[in-house]
């Protein structure tokens, strides 16, 4: 059971340092030895409220005391709150940032461009220089940079600065990418926890509440601690917690969100306008091109690019697209076609636009011209039977 499923009441502690030294000066102490050596006064108070409830079940009491020694730990031994550089200040280093400062946590942040008046207005610190935020010795490591410019961002830091057992993070929408270059580039001394909250600015701007966020605990040594607290931040915000292998991840999000993205993107390509008749259906649509195009177009491209299964989906996507048009062309009654293949001699039907020319779209790519109206010539007559 990990004590992510412990529900602990443990606000009362308020042992002096003496008392605290005395508990945890030989690890593996059991809590009754810390008990009896408070101060009387103290002592009472403290066991009717050290109460720990384990939500799996029935625990041996050898077993229940580690964990109550683990927690008096982390309560007692290590600052509640965080000292959080993140790494990559841009739309998605700031959103998370709001939520960290919002929670009590110090906010440090680094990128290659100048973003100092925006910290200093969510309550962070700003460092240009990566050797400055490195000697602050924060406790997480937080890199919200670019799919494509991680390795190089990460590579940039001087890393020889930190604290021993420095936590790194990521929260890169793929996974297996950052775990790889995590493990090649750091020391092991280095604690490695990967992340990716499945929200953004937009789907989670107004809670995180019910919102998966995905994690992988890499590499974690002795002083687990920041990772759990670190993890704290995203269930305290009502996040759902799921502990996964980077590679399930990636195999999941080529299914789901690449394809999301993919859609997303295509559908912005037909510039769709809002109607008064819009369906249930359509508003989706809508809200889906929403979502996905303020993203930027490196984080679609890391989709791509760094997930090794996104390249099938794409195919998949592309047989699928195929496979339908084959089955509404094969639903065609036969005088309908043979009317269509007689305008075609005719010459009356244009040829379909080439992508190639297309107009630009918002300056993103380029964008399907709307559809012109059909000439007369194009008009089906009914047939009379
Ligand atoms: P993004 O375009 O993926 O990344 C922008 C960030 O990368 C900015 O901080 C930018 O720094 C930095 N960057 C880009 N190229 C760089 C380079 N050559 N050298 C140094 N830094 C560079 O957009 P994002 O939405 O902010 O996403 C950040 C990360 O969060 C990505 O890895 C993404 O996969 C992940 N994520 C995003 C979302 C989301 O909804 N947006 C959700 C979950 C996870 P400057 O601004 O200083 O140029």
């Amino acid at each position: 059971m990990s004590n992510a499923n412990l529900q602990f009441n443990l606000t009362a502690v308020t042992a002096t340092s003496k008392s605290r030294s005395t508990l945890f000066s030989s690890s593996g102490d059991h809590l009754n030895r810390f008990c009896t050596c408070l101060p009387k006064p103290v002592l009472r108070p403290q066991r009717r409220r050290l109460g720990i409830r384990a939500t799996e079940g029935w625990q041996p009491p050898q077993e229940r005391n580690k964990l109550q020694v683990a927690a008096l730990n982390n309560v007692l031994h290590y600052p509640s709150k965080l000292k959080i550089a993140v790494v990559g200040f841009g739309n998605f280093g700031q959103f998370l940032a709001k939520a960290f400062v919002r929670q009590g946590h110090t906010v440090l942040a680094h990128s290659r461009t100048d973003y100092s008046s925006e910290a200093h207005s969510i309550g962070a610190s700003f460092f240009s220089d990566p050797h400055d935020l490195c000697e602050q010795h924060p406790d997480v490591i937080l890199l919200c940079t670019s799919i494509i410019s991680t390795e190089p961002v990460l590579r940039s830091l001087p890393i020889q600065r930190l604290k021993r057992n420095t936590l790194f993070v990521d929260v890169l929408s793929v996974k297996e990418f950052p775990k790889n270059i995590f493990l090649q580039l750091l020391p092991p001394h280095f604690d490695i926890l990967c992340t990716h909250p499945m929200f953004g600015p937009e789907s989670g701007k107004d809670s995180w509440n019910g919102l998966p966020f995905v994690f992988d605990k890499v590499r974690i040594g002795n002083e687990g601690w920041r990772a759990e607290k670190f993890l704290d931040i995203f269930s305290t915000e009502g996040c759902r917690m799921v502990e996964m292998k980077c590679s399930e991840h990636d195999r999941h999000a080529a299914g789901s969100q690449f394809i999301t993205h993919t859609m997303g993107r295509v559908l912005e390509k037909l510039q769709l306008e809002t109607t008064p008749i819009n369906t249930k259906g359509y508003e989706t649509l809508l809200n889906l091109v929403e979502n996905t195009a303020s993203d930027s177009f490196d984080l679609y491209y890391g989709l791509f690019m760094y997930n090794k299964n996104a390249m099938e989906q794409l195919e998949r996507l592309d047989l699928a697209f195929e496979a339908l048009k084959n089955e509404l062309f094969g639903h065609l009654h036969d005088k309908l076609r043979k009317q269509l293949f007689l305008m075609k001699r005719e010459g009356s039907m244009e040829r379909p636009p080439k992508l190639s020319k297309l107009p630009p779209n918002k300056g993103k790519g380029y964008a399907l011209p709307p559809p012109s109206p059909p000439s007369n010539s194009e008009i089906l007559q009914p047939q009379n039977h």
